[in-house]
């Protein structure tokens, strides 16, 4: 039999292939451990393949309308077992999901148990684990989700089957993007300051680019300033900060900061990529990056960034965040 997967899936083509051939042989092994960075869509991938192995269709699978489809969709599909989206994998609750899933193989039906966040699993966690992937249940596959394999005791590893998720190539993260409305510059600067990560790129999209695009705009305006403009701007937005986030501490305006620091370091450098005549991670703003950079020297831009340095650490050190920008911007001027 051969079916029409219809996985939404950009990129992993030797991972989904794999995935699609089990489903195809209808033959599971006990454990599976996707494994790779955080973002590059291994629960997403699991989801479709744990959708398309239940679905009842002989046509395309997941098909979205049978009985599997939807029970598994409305969360009330029986033979689908989940631990690590909510809650943390603590030694009890590890326990009780592995003693639910061997009570559960008395039916007759496949069981599939995914296991997110294996990598945060503790010593007694595993211990607990490998009991069971040293004698599994009957009829249950187990699958854990792991951002890194470095803390898996090696003992668990060789019972999984490893399945290495790398990121996904910037073509096929330009053809993921054009489901989503963005204009071109837009789209390469979300996959330049994404590395290959689906899930790091949502997280950018998130607000439609707002933040990004707020922040940018913010810092653009002084550096292009003259420095009595920016103290200005400064002082501006700060009481904006404050009005907008009336029951805020100083602390929390700190954690903003860093997230303004950062989208300045990522301005510095692409400031010297320009210089460089290398293409700037920021496409969004290359005509007014480019009309900075004619102010900074090369040497200048590196002496800047040495100064975000040692700003982000007096930030550590509960620096006040509005001082620590007005030093900031005196020392870059
Ligand atoms: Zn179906």
């Amino acid at each position: 039999m051969s079916y029409e997967f219809k996985w939404p899936v950009y990129g992993h083509s030797s991972q989904t292939q794999f995935l699609k051939s089990l489903i195809l042989q209808k033959r599971l092994a006990n454990a599976y451990l996707f494994y790779g960075p955080a973002g590059l869509g291994k629960k997403f991938v699991a989801d479709f393949f744990v959708r398309s192995f239940y679905c009842q269709s002989d046509s395309t699978k997941p098909c979205g309308q049978c009985q599997n489809c939807l029970a598994i969709g409305k969360k009330i599909f029986f033979d689908l077992y989940k631990l690590g989206d909510r809650e943390e994998l603590s030694i009890d609750n590890i326990r009780g999901f592995l003693q639910k899933l061997s009570l559960s193989s008395l039916t007759a039906n496949h069981k599939i148990a995914l296991i997110y966040g294996a990598d945060t699993i503790n010593l007694f966690g595993a211990n607990a684990l490998l009991k069971t992937l040293e004698e599994p249940p009957a009829k249950t596959t187990l699958i854990l989700i792991s951002d890194s394999i470095e803390n898996l005791p090696a003992t668990v590893l060789s019972r999984c089957q490893l399945l290495k998720f790398r990121p996904i190539s910037r073509q096929n993260m330009l053809l993921w993007l054009e489901n989503f409305d963005f204009s071109p510059a837009e789209r390469e600067t979300i996959v330049n300051l994404s590395f290959g990560r689906p899930g790091l790129a949502l997280k950018i999209m998130e607000d439609n680019l707002a933040e990004f695009k707020k922040a940018n705009n913010f810092i653009i305006k002084m550096l292009s300033g003259s420095r009595f403009n920016y103290m200005q701007t400064l002082d501006k937005w700060f009481e904006i900060l404050k009005k907008e986030n009336p029951d805020s501490k100083i602390s929390d305006l700190g954690s903003l900061t860093k997230k303004y620091l950062a989208w300045l370091e990522l301005i510095l450098r692409d400031l010297l990529y320009l210089k460089l005549k290398r293409e700037p991670v920021n496409e969004i703003y290359q005509t007014e990056l480019t009309n900075i950079a004619k102010d900074f020297s090369q040497e200048g831009i590196l002496k800047n960034l040495l100064s975000l340095d040692k700003a982000k650490q007096r930030l550590d050190r509960n620096a006040s965040p509005q001082l620590l920008w007005e030093n900031l911007f005196l020392e870059i001027k």
